[in-house]
């Protein structure tokens, strides 16, 4: 697999749109939903304003089915580290390659005028109704961010240190992360390839008229019958090391209440209970994550 997914540089000037797919290995879904809209683009020859470009995030964890394989390349992505990697020699390990190489392609393809440059990080999650958007709270209420009609998690990045999304909404970008739902079913695969035309029909890089897809983002949301929050802050997070043997109780799903006390997961001290009343949110069901379960509320 190629670093560069695809690319296109419209005739008319317009915004940026750089989407990245599998910067965790275990979620390739994304990959194939921009391969989708990339190539409907190329091959009815869509009008398009501003330029498209579709980029693997981590090309070894992809080729090996793995999240990461030293370390999370999307939690790496703070100011001090990337510096570190920059300037450490070739082959120091897995992600510290991909993080210069992605690094260097990004700084490539940024160059030139545009009106808007948005970065869309598509993700899955390993748990049931996962399909929300991570955004800086200043980017909350974001036109493009709003098309998605999805909960918008406007905190989540103050708990996870060295998230790509912060990384580059620090450089002006319009940089959020797009959770289109469980990594195995196709529904995350078809939420995110109209979800991407919808992302570009928003940033005014495409027009309804020009693309004619068959499924459209507003039917596929009603479809999955969605009563989700639409804003939600984080209360609590329960952080995992390896060695904790962690294990959420089967059964939960992201949104679902849970009540203070309530039995949620077990490792090696023993049952693990909720802190606080709440809304529970990316309950851990992949054995690699530091993230045991977060607890929300609606804000
Ligand atoms: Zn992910």
């Amino acid at each position: 697999m190629e670093r560069i997914l695809g690319k296109i540089e419209g005739q008319q000037p317009g915004p940026l749109i750089i989407c990245l797919a599998g910067v965790h290995g275990n979620e390739q879904l994304g990959l194939h939903a921009f391969q989708n809209v990339y190539s409907a683009i190329v091959k009815h020859n869509i009008s398009f304003r501003g330029k498209l470009v579709g980029i693997a995030g981590n090309l070894k964890a992809i080729l090996s089915g793995r999240r990461f394989i030293d370390y999370d390349l999307n939690r790496c992505w703070t100011e001090e580290f990337v510096e570190e990697v920059l300037k450490k020699g070739k082959h120091t390990g897995a992600e510290d390659e991909e993080l210069r190489s992605l690094y260097k392609v990004i700084n490539q393809e940024d160059t030139g005028d545009f009106d808007l440059r948005v970065m869309v990080d598509l993700h899955g999650t390993s748990s049931e109704k996962g399909n929300f958007i991570v955004v800086p709270e200043e980017l909350g209420n974001h036109p493009i961010v709003q098309a998605l009609k999805l909960p918008v998690i406007v905190d989540l990045h103050k708990y996870l240190e060295g998230t790509l999304l912060s990384y580059y909404s620090n450089r002006g970008h319009v940089a959020f992360a797009f959770e289109g739902g469980l990594i195995g079913p196709t529904e995350a695969y078809r939420l995110h390839t109209s979800g991407l035309w919808e992302i570009l029909e928003t940033a005014g890089c495409v027009t309804k008229h020009d693309h004619h897809q068959e499924d459209h983002y507003s039917s596929h949301l009603a479809a999955m019958g969605a009563n989700l929050p639409s804003r939600v802050k984080v209360l609590h997070r329960h952080q995992v090391r390896p060695e904790d043997g962690f294990r959420m109780y089967p059964g939960f799903h992201n949104f679902q209440p849970v009540h203070k006390d309530q039995e949620l997961a077990i490792d090696v001290r023993g049952v693990i209970k909720a802190p606080t009343d709440g809304l529970i949110f990316m309950p851990l069901y992949q054995p690699e994550g530091d993230d045991g379960f977060f607890i929300v509320e609606e804000v």
